[in-house]
């Protein structure tokens, strides 16, 4: 969602005139796009902070933006730690706003306003991170209120992008040549637009259903979605992969534990046994859909035989991949209020030995794969001469061996060899 963010503010200050610099050294503005998901990714804001006000030359405009914006506002202004401007999560439409005022010399600039009515979701195309695979934003905000979780604070309410809208980016990515959409939102399957318009011909008993079949529709040749929360996943989504091809095979669903009671002290609204149901619902579908997760270790309360269960879960679940997170307490949270008691030794140890089990179901994933032809996205190269690096429609990194002449395009390869969390291949 941060790239996203960061891609749209490139593609507004590019129309107003702004380009990129190569390095801060050589910039006269420096945004620093923040996360407060974790203690570490907001922490990283005031480090780098630092770093800009020790970089020599004439002093730049500095302006922070995202999550961290949001939830301090003015307080970035305190310490002198040489902010200039404040743009909340949903203000960033007007960047240019508070870089033109900082250059008419206003200071401590806040904008904590909510988004426009007519604001343009779609960046332009030499702002976004890849020529060929393309974000495109469905719902923003979340309403579930996850007791460790401070995303509902910094995003704000659940709000839905309207369904014809979004074909509409989608059909114009696909003109500009980009293979591969990915439908995000912090809960993209939690979609209600505010009027069905655009997706009145589409079956499915959910409205994010009727999206993702709909997408599909425009004929761009892979979609992908990410996140989907567990509550909020029904049959549906899995049928409408199953029919549409160009639906790939991959579903993140965050489980965050597998421990019955830290769920409930978590709020997820789901319980260890209607996990698996879905999980294996998925796992039924003749399409061969990856998984992919996250989990929190270390949560206030979680016990040894607690986490053990999640190590149970996480085998049963044969997860593709994990981001498995240290519970870090936010401040504001209804969690923050419980003792933060599992310590640093026994969160740090949870990690390592989670990890231990995903790099074995991995490669035993990858085990599966070898010999096997997966269609790779040539998205770029891969770093080593003659090699190109792609995505498969289940999510895996692959290298191949390639020209730039197949940039940009879906190739078949066939597995040859498996390393860490990358597979290798030869185009077929
Ligand atoms: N909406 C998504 C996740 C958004 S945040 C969902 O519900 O699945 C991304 C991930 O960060 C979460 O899934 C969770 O695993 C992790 N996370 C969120 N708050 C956290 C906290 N306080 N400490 C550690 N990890 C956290
Ligand atoms: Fe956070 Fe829960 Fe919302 Fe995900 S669903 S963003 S974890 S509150």
């Amino acid at each position: 969602m941060n790239v996203s963010d960061s891609e749209r503010v490139a593609s507004q200050l590019e129309r107003l005139g702004y380009s990129i610099a190569d390095s801060e050294e050589t910039a006269d503005v420096v945004l620093l796009n923040t996360c407060s998901v974790r203690e570490k990714a907001e922490q990283k804001l005031y480090t780098r902070a630092g770093q800009l006000k020790r970089v020599e030359g004439p002093r730049k405009i500095v302006g922070v933006m995202g999550c961290v914006a949001q939830l301090e506002g003015n307080n970035l202004f305190k310490q002198d730690r040489g902010i200039d401007f404040v743009i909340g999560t949903k203000a960033v439409g007007r960047v240019g706003d508070a870089i033109a005022a900082a250059v008419e010399g206003e200071k401590r600039i806040l904008d904590l306003g909510e988004r426009e009515e007519d604001y343009d979701w779609l960046p332009i195309k030499s702002q976004r991170h890849s020529p060929y695979v393309a974000f495109v934003p469905i719902i923003e905000g979340c309403n579930k209120f996850c007791t460790y979780c401070i995303v509902p604070f910094s995003r704000g309410r659940e709000k839905s992008l309207e369904a014809s809208e979004i074909i509409r980016h989608v059909l114009e990515l696909r003109r500009e040549g980009v293979k591969e959409v990915h439908l995000i939102g912090q809960n993209v399957n939690s979609y209600r637009p505010k009027s069905e318009s655009g997706l009145e011909a589409f079956k499915g008993t959910t409205p994010f259903s009727r999206l993702l079949r709909a997408v599909a529709a425009t004929g761009i040749e892979r979609v992908k979605f990410t996140t989907s929360f567990p509550r909020d996943y029904h049959a549906d989504i899995t049928d409408a992969i199953n029919e549409h091809e160009n639906l790939c095979n991959w579903v993140h669903l965050p489980v965050q534990s597998g421990s019955d009671s830290v769920l409930r002290a978590m709020k997820r609204g789901h319980t260890v046994e209607s996990y698996k149901k879905k999980v294996d619902s998925i796992r039924s579908s003749p399409r061969n859909i990856s998984l992919s997760t996250d989990i929190i270790v270390g949560f206030p309360g979680e016990t040894e035989k607690d986490f053990m269960e999640t190590c149970d879960l996480f085998e049963y679940c044969e997860y593709d991949s994990a981001y498995i997170f240290k519970y870090s307490p936010r401040p504001g949270t209804p969690a923050a209020e419980l003792e933060d008691d599992v310590s640093t030794d026994q969160k740090k140890h949870r990690f390592l030995e989670l990890e231990k089990i995903q790099r074995k179901m991995l490669q035993r994933s990858f085990e599966r794969k070898k010999g096997s032809v997966l269609r790779v996205l040539a998205e770029k190269p891969s770093g080593r001469e003659g090699q190109l690096s792609g995505h498969s429609p289940c999510q895996t990194v692959v290298n191949f061996e390639g020209d730039e002449e197949h940039l940009g395009t879906i190739v078949d390869v066939v597995v040859t060899e498996a390393k860490r969390n990358t597979l290798f291949g030869e185009i077929r």
